[in-house]
This record gives C-alpha cells, structure tokens and sequence, in this order.
C-alpha cells in the first residue's frame, strides 16, 4: 500500500492469513469492481449523493458495503441502493469495530450482527464481507468462513477520505495501480470530498481507454479467462 493512501482503510498485514481473503479478480478478464464503503460517520449526511446519482444515471455497477450503524441510520438510502439493479450490497461490521482487537464471539457477534440486519429488514442475503479499517486476524477469516461469507479485501486503494490528498494524485495513482481484476475501495458516506470527481475520470477515461469494464465483485470474481486460440 503507498504510504499516506490509507486512513479509513487500513490495512493489517496478517501472518499466514488464508487464500479465502480475497482482493480481487482475475488479471485476464479486463473487469474492475468500484467497492464502496459505507462507515458510520458521527457528523453530515453520511451518503453521497452525487456519486450515487452519478453511478445511476450512467448505468455503472458497483459494490457497497455498508454497516450495521449505517443502515440503522439510513434507511431510506439503503432502499435506493437496493432498488438499483446493478448495484451490489456486502456487510461492513455492525458498529465498524477493530476485530482484531476482539476476541471470537465479540467478532462473531459485529460481523452476523449486520448480515442479519439487511436480511431480517430488506430480504436481503448479502454474502460478501468486507472487514472494517481492512483489519483482522486469523481467527476473523475463520469465523468468516463458517458464517458462509465471502471475505473481500481489495488490491487497490483510492485513498479518497483523506481531505489532504488532491484529486490528481488519487488519480495518479489509480491509473497506475489499476488493472484487469482490480478491486478498488473508495467510500459513498461523504467523506470521500473528490470521489465522485475521481470514479467520473476513471469511468469516462481510464477504463473505457484500457479496455476495463466495471461490474460488481460478484462478476467479477465469476468471469473466468477465455482460453487464447
Ligand atoms: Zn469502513
């Protein structure tokens, strides 16, 4: 990870983490997954509306994780979401805590807590899990694995609710780090400032000019590689 790229998503490098931790596709595939975080946040709105009406209007499929404390407070933004046939919806944690630092059953209860939410309030069966601030430890991607979960990380980092850091070097490095299988986590609760500006560039620009295809990180991790002639 480049330094000063992090913030809301940190990630821990865990000894001997297992192959189920998965952060992306399959480089021959020319897709990309756009990953949107939905942290709870303390002050604004907590939902970013132009992205969301940006990724709408131009039919982008995308990937949401929101927690458990989100959705408690937006419950008219996550039915906009799920009304949206190209957007995905994972879980985030219930009240975004550092599961490493948790023993198992205080990380069983904030991982199933938010799983629960969305089923037994929209119907919802969302199998993709993405730890929050990207920490665990072996004992989470265990716990993960017998909740029959998905566990999503991601391979590229857009670093965008770091106020300080301009758009143009969001987009330096995205275009650079960004390939065919490329998972990339930028938040939707506001507090990315130039989000919407970055995944506008990216969308009208840099993918269609390399080829790449956003889709959920359900097809993303479907496509298989045609075998070359
Ligand atoms: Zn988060």
């Amino acid at each position: 990870m480049t330094a000063g790229l992090g913030l809301c998503a940190i990630l821990t490098t865990v000894e001997g983490s297992s192959a189920q931790v998965i952060r992306g596709g399959t480089p021959s595939c020319q897709t990309v997954a756009l990953t949107f975080d939905l942290c709870p946040v303390r002050q604004g709105t907590g939902y970013d509306a132009d992205l969301i009406d940006y990724l709408i209007e131009h039919r982008i499929p995308a990937t949401f994780f929101p927690s458990g404390r989100w959705i408690d407070k937006h419950d008219p933004e996550m039915k906009k979401l799920l009304s949206v046939p190209f957007f995905e919806m994972g879980t985030h944690g219930q009240v975004h805590a550092h599961l490493a630092t948790l023993d198992e059953e205080a990380q069983r209860a904030e991982i199933i807590t938010a799983v629960d939410r969305v089923k037994t309030r929209y119907g919802l069966t969302a199998p993709l899990f993405r730890p929050p601030y990207g920490e665990f430890n072996d004992a989470t991607v265990e716990i993960v694995r017998k909740l029959g979960l998905q566990f999503i990380l991601w391979n590229v980092v857009s670093g965008d609710p770091d106020p300080s850091l301009p758009t143009e070097r969001m987009l330096t490095h995205l275009t650079a780090s960004t390939r065919g299988g490329g998972m990339i986590v930028f938040h939707a609760n506001g507090k990315g400032k130039h989000t919407r500006e970055v995944v506008e560039t990216l969308t009208q620009e840099f993918f269609p000019k390399q080829g790449l295809k956003p889709v959920t990180v359900t097809k993303l991790l479907a496509c298989v590689p045609q075998a070359k002639p």
